[in-house]
């Protein structure tokens, strides 16, 4: 089978942690290297962001990424609507410069939707979407968040042509059938996973060393930093707990001298928060495990999350996590036996959490065992394994065996 991943904004080898760039790209990295590793041909196509890039990388044997130039490298996601013509017909060329025909086209984002749109039904071929987000859910958690005003109207366009819908939690299949008016037969449920072997418990005495950290607890947050990710609240949190000289917030996340960065400095100063946070920065996945092991809890406060890829990745490391109650998070965090889950918005319930986990080192090693096991059942060999069987009853098997190869 071949297949065309499309992602035009998300560039799987871009660093995560960066505004345009997180679980999405980490997922799509994830899935095209396994789906390779199951005999499947796949080239990931994605806009060309830095002029030193090759324009084709191998990510693994059987499995490319292309890049395709559209518009100025240093453009951010809010300005890719405009050059999704540029970015299709692009990727038209390429397939017919280099004879490439594929079985199925999968698309991530909306942007992404629009192009898949018109080159699976150009090509004949099924098109399975994931939107990783939907507009109408980010507002549902947070009002206040503005988007692109074409994204409602390609979401729902794209929902309603599309052959197959990839969705990651029951939650999310719910809110697409509600909202865009479709039948739930189309749309899958697969969950992500987590690199279990990279994301394990170490030692938290030496992952402190290493990081040159004291006798203070250590509290963490990894995520892009924008405000959907809640993160004031975990700030009203600490800034309440009793002991908070003793305890240390590490945001691990952002773009150096971003809005929200900024934004975020200028609130910790003004709650006399500046000596209990740290603000790390972006750190690669080699080198994040050290990080969640040094914690003693990690925090998700999101106001929405489709899925929450950190709250597993601390949960791979045996930590537990406090996380809002919130898309995906109830799928990872198993309130009372993996962590706590509290209301979106409630940082008294949050503080409240923290208090009763930061002092009971029992509780915290009990938590951290439970939430190793409950990550285990979450392999991206899992994903993969599901994902496949999934494409399999889209593209029919003879369709599959007649096409030439990629990259051929
Ligand atoms: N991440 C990273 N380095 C950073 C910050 C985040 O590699 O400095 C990764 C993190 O490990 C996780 C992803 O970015 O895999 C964030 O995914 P999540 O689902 O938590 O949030 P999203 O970005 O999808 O909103």
């Amino acid at each position: 089978m071949h297949i065309a991943f499309i992602t035009v904004h998300g560039c799987p080898l871009r660093q995560a942690g960066s505004k345009d760039s997180g679980g999405m790209n980490i997922y799509i990295l994830e899935m095209a290297k396994k789906l390779a590793a199951r005999g499947v041909q796949v080239d990931v196509f994605t806009r060309h962001h830095d002029p030193l890039d090759p324009q084709i990388v191998m990510l693994a044997p059987g499995a490319r990424l292309i890049h395709l130039p559209a518009g100025p490298p240093s453009l951010d996601k809010t300005g890719v609507y405009e050059l999704l013509p540029q970015f299709t017909s692009q990727m038209r060329r390429f397939c017919i410069s280099n004879r490439l025909r594929y079985d199925l086209v999968s698309t991530h984002y909306w942007l992404s939707g629009l192009v898949g749109m018109r080159l699976a039904s150009e090509w004949g071929v099924p098109h399975s979407t994931s939107f990783h987000t939907m507009a109408e859910m980010k507002r549902r958690g947070h009002p206040e968040e503005l988007e692109v005003e074409q994204r409602d109207s390609s979401e729902l366009a794209i929902s309603r042509s599309v052959e197959s819908i990839v969705v990651w939690t029951d939650d999310e299949r719910d809110a697409i059938v509600e909202y865009c008016g479709i039948g739930p037969e189309k749309i899958c449920v697969i969950p992500p996973g987590v690199d279990l072997t990279r994301f394990r418990p170490m030692s938290q005495r030496q992952s402190k060393e290493h990081l040159g950290y004291g006798e203070e607890k250590n509290i963490l947050f990894v995520g892009r930093l924008e405000p959907l990710k809640g993160l004031d609240n975990l700030f009203r949190a600490v800034a309440s707990l009793e002991n908070s000289s003793s305890v240390r917030l590490n945001v691990v996340g952002g773009d150096e001298n971003s809005l929200e960065k900024t934004r975020l400095q200028a609130l910790a100063t003004r709650m006399k928060l500046n000596t209990s946070i740290r603000f790390i920065g972006q750190v690669t996945q080699e080198k994040l495990p050290v990080h969640y092991n040094a914690a003693d809890v990690c925090v998700v406060p999101s106001h929405y999350e489709s899925f929450g890829l950190a709250a597993l990745e601390a949960a791979a490391c045996g930590r537990p996590v406090i996380a809002s109650s919130v898309g995906g998070l109830p799928a990872i965090v198993l309130d009372g036996t993996t962590g706590y889950l509290v209301p979106s918005r409630r940082a008294d319930m949050m503080a409240e959490r923290l208090c009763t986990l930061l002092k009971d080192d029992v509780l915290r090693s009990h938590m951290g065992i439970a939430a190793r096991f409950h990550a285990e059942t979450l392999s991206w060999d899992r994903s993969a394994d599901s994902l496949l069987a999934w494409y399999r009853e889209l593209v029919p098997e003879q369709v599959a065996a007649a096409m030439p190869a990629a990259g051929g």
